[in-house]
Protein backbone atom coordinates (compact mmCIF):
# COMPACT_ATOMS: atom_id res chain seq x y z
CA UNK A 1 0.00 0.00 0.00
CA UNK A 2 2.83 2.62 1.06
CA UNK A 3 5.01 1.25 -2.04
CA UNK A 4 2.08 1.67 -4.60
CA UNK A 5 1.70 5.37 -2.72
CA UNK A 6 5.12 5.63 -3.61
CA UNK A 7 5.06 4.52 -7.12
CA UNK A 8 1.46 6.31 -8.16
CA UNK A 9 3.66 10.11 -6.98
CA UNK A 10 6.38 9.21 -9.07
CA UNK A 11 4.40 8.59 -11.87
CA UNK A 12 2.87 11.57 -11.55
CA UNK A 13 5.95 13.27 -10.98
CA UNK A 14 7.00 11.73 -14.25
CA UNK A 15 4.07 13.33 -15.69
CA UNK A 16 4.40 16.70 -14.23
CA UNK A 17 7.92 16.50 -15.83
CA UNK A 18 6.95 15.92 -19.06
CA UNK A 19 4.02 18.74 -18.62
CA UNK A 20 7.04 21.48 -17.52
CA UNK A 21 9.15 20.61 -20.47
CA UNK A 22 6.43 20.57 -22.76
CA UNK A 23 5.55 23.77 -21.69
CA UNK A 24 9.21 24.64 -22.12
CA UNK A 25 9.81 23.67 -25.22
CA UNK A 26 7.05 25.96 -26.40
CA UNK A 27 8.27 29.25 -24.14
CA UNK A 28 11.96 28.44 -26.09
CA UNK A 29 9.90 28.06 -29.66
CA UNK A 30 7.86 31.29 -28.47
CA UNK A 31 11.47 33.05 -27.74
CA UNK A 32 12.63 31.89 -31.10
CA UNK A 33 9.82 33.38 -32.81
CA UNK A 34 10.11 36.57 -31.17
CA UNK A 35 13.99 37.00 -31.95
CA UNK A 36 13.36 35.90 -35.51
CA UNK A 37 10.47 38.54 -35.70
CA UNK A 38 12.52 41.31 -33.87
CA UNK A 39 15.74 40.51 -36.29
CA UNK A 40 13.40 41.36 -39.43
CA UNK A 41 11.89 44.59 -37.67
CA UNK A 42 14.97 45.74 -36.96
CA UNK A 43 15.97 44.87 -41.12
CA UNK A 44 13.15 46.51 -42.04
CA UNK A 45 13.16 49.76 -39.33
CA UNK A 46 16.73 50.09 -41.00
CA UNK A 47 15.98 49.38 -44.85
CA UNK A 48 12.85 52.29 -44.04
CA UNK A 49 15.43 54.77 -42.18
CA UNK A 50 17.26 54.60 -44.91
CA UNK A 51 14.45 55.22 -47.84
CA UNK A 52 13.76 58.00 -45.85
CA UNK A 53 16.57 59.34 -46.12
CA UNK A 54 16.91 59.44 -49.50
CA UNK A 55 13.69 61.20 -50.04
CA UNK A 56 14.61 63.48 -47.75
CA UNK A 57 17.86 64.01 -49.58
CA UNK A 58 15.80 63.65 -53.05
CA UNK A 59 13.59 66.57 -50.98
CA UNK A 60 16.66 68.85 -50.09
CA UNK A 61 18.18 68.37 -53.84
CA UNK A 62 14.95 69.41 -55.59
CA UNK A 63 14.27 72.26 -53.38
CA UNK A 64 17.98 73.22 -54.51
CA UNK A 65 17.14 72.82 -58.13
CA UNK A 66 14.49 75.07 -57.51
CA UNK A 67 16.05 77.75 -55.93
CA UNK A 68 18.62 77.19 -58.71
CA UNK A 69 16.08 77.94 -61.24
CA UNK A 70 14.30 80.55 -59.39
CA UNK A 71 17.77 82.41 -59.41
CA UNK A 72 18.06 81.59 -63.02
CA UNK A 73 14.51 82.92 -63.42
CA UNK A 74 15.90 86.53 -61.51
CA UNK A 75 19.01 86.71 -63.57
CA UNK A 76 16.74 86.14 -66.87
CA UNK A 77 14.31 88.76 -65.45
CA UNK A 78 17.19 92.07 -64.77
CA UNK A 79 18.42 91.85 -68.53
CA UNK A 80 14.65 91.62 -69.68
CA UNK A 81 13.79 94.96 -67.16
CA UNK A 82 17.05 96.67 -68.18
CA UNK A 83 15.74 96.21 -71.87
CA UNK A 84 12.71 97.67 -71.20
CA UNK A 85 14.78 100.93 -69.29
CA UNK A 86 16.96 100.70 -72.58
CA UNK A 87 14.11 101.17 -74.70
CA UNK A 88 12.31 103.98 -72.48
CA UNK A 89 16.04 105.86 -73.22
CA UNK A 90 15.87 105.08 -77.00
CA UNK A 91 12.96 106.57 -77.30
CA UNK A 92 13.60 109.53 -74.63
CA UNK A 93 16.56 109.79 -77.08
CA UNK A 94 14.90 109.26 -79.90
CA UNK A 95 12.49 112.21 -78.75
CA UNK A 96 15.58 114.67 -77.83
CA UNK A 97 16.55 114.54 -81.40
CA UNK A 98 13.51 115.71 -82.83
CA UNK A 99 11.25 112.48 -83.80
CA UNK A 100 8.12 111.73 -82.03
CA UNK A 101 7.77 108.60 -79.95
CA UNK A 102 3.80 108.66 -79.44
CA UNK A 103 1.38 106.54 -81.12
CA UNK A 104 -0.04 109.63 -83.15
CA UNK A 105 3.29 111.10 -85.15
CA UNK A 106 5.13 108.56 -84.39
CA UNK A 107 9.08 108.58 -86.30
CA UNK A 108 8.21 112.18 -87.86
CA UNK A 109 10.32 115.01 -87.01
CA UNK A 110 8.87 116.90 -84.11
CA UNK A 111 9.91 120.20 -86.37
CA UNK A 112 11.85 121.39 -82.90
CA UNK A 113 7.90 122.02 -80.86
CA UNK A 114 7.11 119.84 -77.84
CA UNK A 115 4.68 117.33 -78.01
CA UNK A 116 2.40 116.78 -75.16
CA UNK A 117 1.52 113.29 -76.54
CA UNK A 118 5.07 112.06 -76.46
CA UNK A 119 5.67 113.93 -73.16
CA UNK A 120 2.97 111.79 -71.77
CA UNK A 121 3.93 108.60 -73.40
CA UNK A 122 7.33 108.95 -71.99
CA UNK A 123 6.45 110.12 -68.48
CA UNK A 124 3.96 107.15 -68.45
CA UNK A 125 7.34 104.85 -68.90
CA UNK A 126 9.01 106.14 -66.81
CA UNK A 127 6.74 105.00 -63.87
ZN1 LIG B 1 4.51 113.10 -80.53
Amino acid sequence: MKERNFLDRVMEFEQELESMQKQFRELIGFVAQMTEENHSLQLENHHLRKRLEDMDKQIEEQALAKTQTINVRQHQKKPNKIDVGEGVDNLARLYNEGFHVCNVHYGSSRKGEDCLFCLSFLNKQNV
